[in-house]
């Protein structure tokens, strides 16, 4: 069975992240989307909230597990026997970082293969840092993440 692996931040989850998730069961038996503790990140999100919102908006796909992990990607890929890791390209200003991360994973773990997918182009501006930004000042971010998302937002951003 072909796994792969979906690591990022996702603080939080935004309909772009889920965009590449589709593509990627399209392609793999199972994939498994999962959160970095990322010490040197500060977010606005804990771990265990990033993992629930995740949950709660991959529900109806079967072949879609959520998880987080501590340490390197590959070590995390291997552990769960993943072939790849997928990573979602918006722009040319993402290619720099993901060919560099892709070749340094490939050094450390010559069988794990990077795979870059290309959301729709509707989600090619769209980043957890905007949301993030758009909530805190009351901006409506319904078109880009889903309704359990902007629950948790409004609870951290109440209104004044
Ligand atoms: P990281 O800190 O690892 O970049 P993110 O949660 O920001 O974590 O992103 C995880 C992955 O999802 C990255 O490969 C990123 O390029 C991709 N991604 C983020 N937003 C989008 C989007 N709107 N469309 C497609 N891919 C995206």
């Amino acid at each position: 069975m072909a796994k792969v692996i979906y690591p990022g931040t996702f603080d939080p989850v935004t309909y772009g992240h889920i965009d590449i998730v589709k593509r990627a069961i399209e392609l793999f038996e199972q994939v498994i989307v999962t959160v970095a503790k990322n010490p040197s990140k500060t977010s606005l999100f804990t771990v265990e909230e990033r993992v629930e919102m995740l949950k709660e908006s991959l529900m109806e796909f079967p072949n879609v597990l959520v998880d987080s992990f501590d340490g390197l990607v590959v070590d995390h890929a291997k552990n769960l026997g993943a072939i790849g890791i997928i990573r979602g390209l918006r722009a040319v200003s993402d290619f720099e970082f993901e060919f560099q991360m892709a070749l340094m994973n490939r050094k450390l773990a010559g069988n794990i293969t990077t795979i870059l997918l290309m959301p729709h182009a509707r989600y090619t501006y769209l980043n957890s840092t905007i949301v993030r930004n758009l909530a805190q000042f009351q901006g409506n971010v319904s078109e880009f993440v889903p309704p359990i998302v902007i629950e948790k937002l409004k609870a951290k951003f109440p209104k004044k």
